[in-house]
């Protein structure tokens, strides 16, 4: 995936430190989430109390880590960071929770991929704040219940319907991610170009803006590399021009789809007559992961009625057509 999650991972946490938002304030845009979520911090901090349980959904980098790292940060507690892959056994977890101080942030990143055996310990932890601990097997087991401090579970997933329920109750906080507005993502590119020294002009900023799938993430990752762009060819000002120029050079065409998206709506509608094609199939036609395609592509060429998911599929829009310079079907009649 060229604006994917997997490259240039290593170089974009290295700067990531030191670029995120560190409070409510510096965070742009998600207003009706940032809203809420304040009141609550306000609340159990004014009380001393732990936050309630926040569950963070919607396409990956969209702010969901930034805004567990900050909620710690307003709440003036600590912040543990893990994910559910990384989890493998129970006593994983098991550790991670007896280790907190009263009050603390544990972030799990990727909730929806917890084995069933480390959920199972989250549940009694999640809603009485103990571990249940089996010593032992076969006849001789037996169970020791070891209280914990009192924590807030912030966890992230890209797919809400993926939790199992029992889990998805625990979240006393469901808080959904939207895509970005262009003009919102202008203030963050505006503010990332800041903090990177990088000279920078508003109708640039807006040209990165516009290109990044209403993804603060890519509009990261594209701001770095016009950058590099703009170094390379001596410009001193990322303008509309320079910026435009970078992105067509990076295959950003002027509605911000890269190769990998193009790549999936020419197969959706060259191979399978703009479908309905399932999900599967169509993964494999272009190569990609099914999980990257539901989690990196589709989300963001649903939100902008490039395709349909239908019982049947994946269609193609009259959009999708159009985009690709195709003339769309004419439409069912009666
Ligand atoms: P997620 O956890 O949802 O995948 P992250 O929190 O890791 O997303 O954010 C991805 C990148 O975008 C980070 O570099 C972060 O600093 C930046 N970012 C996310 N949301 C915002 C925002 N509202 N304002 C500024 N930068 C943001």
């Amino acid at each position: 995936l060229v604006s994917g999650e997997s490259d240039n991972d290593y170089e974009e946490k290295a700067q990531d430190r030191a670029l995120r938002p560190q409070t409510f304030d510096d965070f742009v845009g998600q207003a009706p989430l940032k809203a809420n979520l304040k009141v609550f911090v306000d609340a159990a901090a004014q009380r001393r109390e732990a936050l309630d349980h926040v569950l963070f959904y919607g396409p990956p980098g969209l702010g969901k880590t930034t805004l567990a790292q900050i909620v710690a940060r307003e709440l003036g507690v600590g912040f543990r960071a893990t994910s559910g892959p990384v989890l493998a056994k129970a006593g994983d977890l098991a550790a991670i929770l007896s280790n907190l101080e009263p009050n603390d942030v544990l972030f799990i990143d990727e909730i929806h991929r917890l084995s069933p055996a480390v959920e199972e310990i989250l549940y009694p932890a999640m809603e009485d704040y103990v571990l249940d601990l089996i010593i032992g097997d076969g006849p001789a087991a037996r169970t020791v219940r070891i209280d914990l401090a009192p924590f807030t579970l912030v966890g992230a997933t890209t797919r809400a319907g993926l939790l199992s329920t029992p889990l998805r109750d625990r979240f006393g906080i469901p808080l959904r991610l939207e895509f970005y507005t262009p003009e919102e993502l202008v203030r963050v590119v505006m503010g990332t170009g800041r903090k990177m020294g990088a000279p920078l002009s508003e109708d640039g900023a807006l040209e990165i803006a516009s290109r990044s799938r209403g993804t603060p993430r890519v509009a990261g990752r594209l701001l770095r590399r016009v950058r590099d762009f703009a170094t390379s060819d001596g410009v001193a000002l990322i303008d509309k021009k320079a910026a435009s120029k970078a992105l067509a050079r990076l295959e950003v065409d002027p509605v911000g789809l890269d190769h990998s998206d193009r790549r999936y709506l020419k197969a959706l509608i060259e191979n399978y007559g703009g479908g309905p094609v399932g999900l599967e199939t169509l993964s494999a036609a272009i190569a990609e992961a099914r999980d990257a395609v539901e989690d990196m592509i589709e989300p963001y060429l649903l939100q902008q009625g490039f395709i349909q998911r239908t019982q049947r599929g994946r269609m193609a829009c009259a959009r999708a057509y159009l985009h690709l310079g195709l003339t769309p079907p004419a439409a069912p009649t009666g």
